[in-house]
């Protein structure tokens, strides 16, 4: 079996990316009406009724669109736009801005940093991190089906800024999270914060996030000597005795996602704290799960993935 279970023809209105978004990034009209169409399409709605008897509100003298190209509702007659009950709602960014965001993140494959947007948005390096942290949120799917077929599950410890410059190995290792990765071979992947690499954390992570009829391979690492016991299908390649690959046998694919998750993370894993790593892991998890979109579906689906989920500024800060 050889399942492809990556998500597929999100958009199947062609690839938006050659057009539309690149003219988004650039005027905030036409950013506006971008985002108004990957939400409604051509059917807006009043997102607090549902009522399809709305309009856009214009400027009596010049008859153009409010500046804040809001709608009005004729059922309830409130007031809304594009942003309500997205990860951009509370935020004062155009959403031209929001739209270039969007894309570098869906598309870069080591990422993009916010002190990138930064320089070609000429916004605050605060506010482009703070909504590049949205934009993960909007990526995040921690609720996707079990992992199945063969799975390869592999760890790895990223980043940690040594805080003093002659600290001791221990004291620089314990700064390092660790990540546990789990990937379908020529599928999804799903890589985790844990708390260690024992065998049991390990456990809870597979139980978690794979199918309990897949097949399961990792390296010989004593964490996962036990889960043929637990009844788990499981192989293993002795990578402490030089054994890389047997049969089909090996863990090349999710070691392969880790080598692209380090050097995206390489260049500004300083300024990732533990407590923010998930969110990178989201962007590159919604990446790797899309690689088979072109660029313009898999950035639509990250900007229809924003509905429906916020992101308080306790969450942000990391006091939640
Ligand atoms: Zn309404």
């Amino acid at each position: 079996m050889n399942p492809k279970r990556k998500v597929q023809n999100e958009s199947t209105k062609g690839d938006p990316v050659i057009t539309d978004l690149p003219a988004a990034c650039a005027d905030e009209r036409l950013a506006v009406e971008f985002m108004e169409q990957q939400r409604w399409g051509d059917k807006p709605y009043c997102p607090r009724c549902g009522d399809q008897d709305v309009y856009q509100m214009k400027d009596s003298t010049t008859g153009e669109r409010q500046a804040d190209y809001r709608w009005r509702c004729r059922g309830c007659k409130e007031q809304f736009t594009a942003r309500i009950g997205t990860v951009f709602e509370d935020s004062r960014a155009p959403l031209r801005h929001w739209c270039f965001v969007f894309w570098r993140a869906a598309t870069s494959k080591k990422g993009v940093s916010a002190l990138e947007v930064h320089r070609q948005t000429g916004l605050s390096y605060k506010t482009c991190l703070f909504m590049l942290h949205r934009v993960r949120c909007a990526m995040d799917e921690s609720d996707i089906e079990p992992l199945q077929g063969t799975v390869e599950v592999d760890e790895v410890f990223i980043g940690g800024k040594p805080r003093r410059k002659h600290g001791t190995r221990h004291t620089v290792k314990k700064q390092k999270a660790t990540v546990v990765g789990m990937l379908e071979r020529n599928g999804r992947v799903r890589p985790k914060v844990v708390a260690d690499v024992s065998a049991k954390t390990l456990k809870v992570a597979i139980a978690e996030n794979v199918d309990p009829k897949a097949r399961i391979m990792t390296d010989d690492w004593s964490g996962y000597r036990n889960l043929k016991n637990e009844g788990w299908n499981h192989e293993s390649v002795k990578h402490s005795m030089f054994e890389y690959v047997r049969g089909d046998v090996h863990t090349n694919s999710i070691e392969g996602f880790f080598g692209m998750l380090k050097r995206g993370l390489n260049g500004i894993y300083h300024s990732i704290s533990k407590k923010h790593l998930h969110r990178y892991l989201s962007e590159f998890q919604f990446r790797h799960n899309r690689s088979e979109l072109t660029d313009g579906q898999r950035t639509v689906a990250a900007i229809k993935a924003a509905q429906g989920k916020r992101l308080t500024y306790a969450e942000q800060v990391g006091t939640a």
